[in-house]
């Protein structure tokens, strides 16, 4: 379950996929052009049930539609005595914005903040959260700030540019910490929070967070948005982050509500689409390995156009997917 690769190699992974495709090289990374720009992003909220909120990015309906890559979402659940914020976003200043939406909704003080990974656009907004709120976070994800902020910071910039508030971040880890495959509950009076490890789904510390009264689950980036939007396997583990993704829909009941990392409120059946795409992947990448062939002819024979139209298809699938379905089918 332990992360299995540092950023630095998740970094070099990333910016090969993004070179592969003209996003970097001379395009994004060099020209300082974000993926998304933490220095604009306006984040916007959604009710969907009495003291619960989703928030995400003003524009995040549109870039989901076109599948286009939109900002952090996170959320917050307001209890009688007190919320829990859901994600702490990649900088001051979204930080404060998601603070100002949850003052704004009774003035309950913020009791929880939960991590849903180490991903900085997740996590980096910790710092500046008040001193009273405990933070939330699985154990794997504390001991990975622990060893490699500053190179996640690198990573961060490089792919987020200079500028956006990263350069400032200092680490403010977990207060409590979920255990591998556990469940924390937090008590926000009248209303009671699951904090959920379902198992290996993009990091290796991936919480999601549960909410049974309005049936609404926060995903993080295990599900970015929904289709087009395809998974991110960053840290490889094809098989895990399937089996874990069936266990989260099998979980879930038919009329639950998905706030994913990084767009508008979805619901359950939505998730098919990244569990068909990732079963897809498996079995082609199977058969490919079952005749022998190289990586490159495997990602040449994957081409899977059918799951195209995310913008990040021209890396993430053949740069980084397919890669990783390879060598984790390929071990035995
Ligand atoms: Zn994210």
């Amino acid at each position: 379950m332990a992360k299995q690769t540092t950023s630095t190699a998740r970094a070099a992974a990333l910016l090969i996929a993004l070179a592969g495709a003209g996003l970097a090289g001379q395009g994004a990374a060099q020209a300082g052009e974000p993926i998304w720009d933490g220095n604009t992003v306006q984040m916007h909220r959604e009710k969907l049930a009495d003291g619960v909120f989703a928030f995400y990015a003003d524009n995040a309906r549109t870039l989901n539609a076109q599948g286009g890559a939109a900002a952090t979402s996170g959320g917050l659940i307001v209890g009688s005595k007190g919320a829990v914020l859901v994600d702490t976003m990649l900088n001051q200043r979204l930080n404060r914005q998601v603070q100002d939406l949850g003052r704004k909704l009774g003035g309950k003080p913020l009791i929880y903040a939960v991590n849903t990974s180490a991903h900085g656009d997740h996590s980096y907004g910790n710092m500046f959260l008040p001193a009273s709120t405990r933070v939330v976070q699985h154990a794997n994800t504390r001991t990975y700030v622990d060893q490699h902020l500053g190179d996640d910071k690198a990573f961060m910039i490089k792919n987020f540019g200079t500028g956006r508030g990263i350069e400032q971040i200092k680490a403010r880890t977990g207060d409590i910490l979920v255990a591998p495959m556990a469940t924390v509950t937090l008590d926000l009076g009248g209303k009671a929070v699951d904090i959920i490890d379902f198992g290996f789904a993009q990091t290796g510390g991936d919480l999601w967070v549960w909410e049974p009264q309005s049936k609404v689950l926060w995903a993080g980036n295990p599900v970015i948005a929904s289709k087009p939007a395809l998974p991110w396997l960053l840290d490889g583990h094809l098989v895990a982050t399937l089996e874990t993704l069936k266990r989260v829909y099998a979980f879930l009941p038919a009329d639950a509500r998905i706030v994913p990392g990084h767009g508008v409120p979805m619901v359950r059946e939505d998730l098919k689409w990244h569990i068909d795409y990732l079963s897809a992947v498996k079995d082609k990448v199977q058969a490919a390995i079952d005749q022998g062939l190289t990586l490159e002819q495997t990602v040449a024979q994957t081409a899977m156009p059918e799951f195209g139209g995310y913008a990040l298809f021209g890396w993430v699938h053949p740069g980084l997917n397919v890669p990783a379905a390879y060598r984790d089918l390929g071990k035995k």
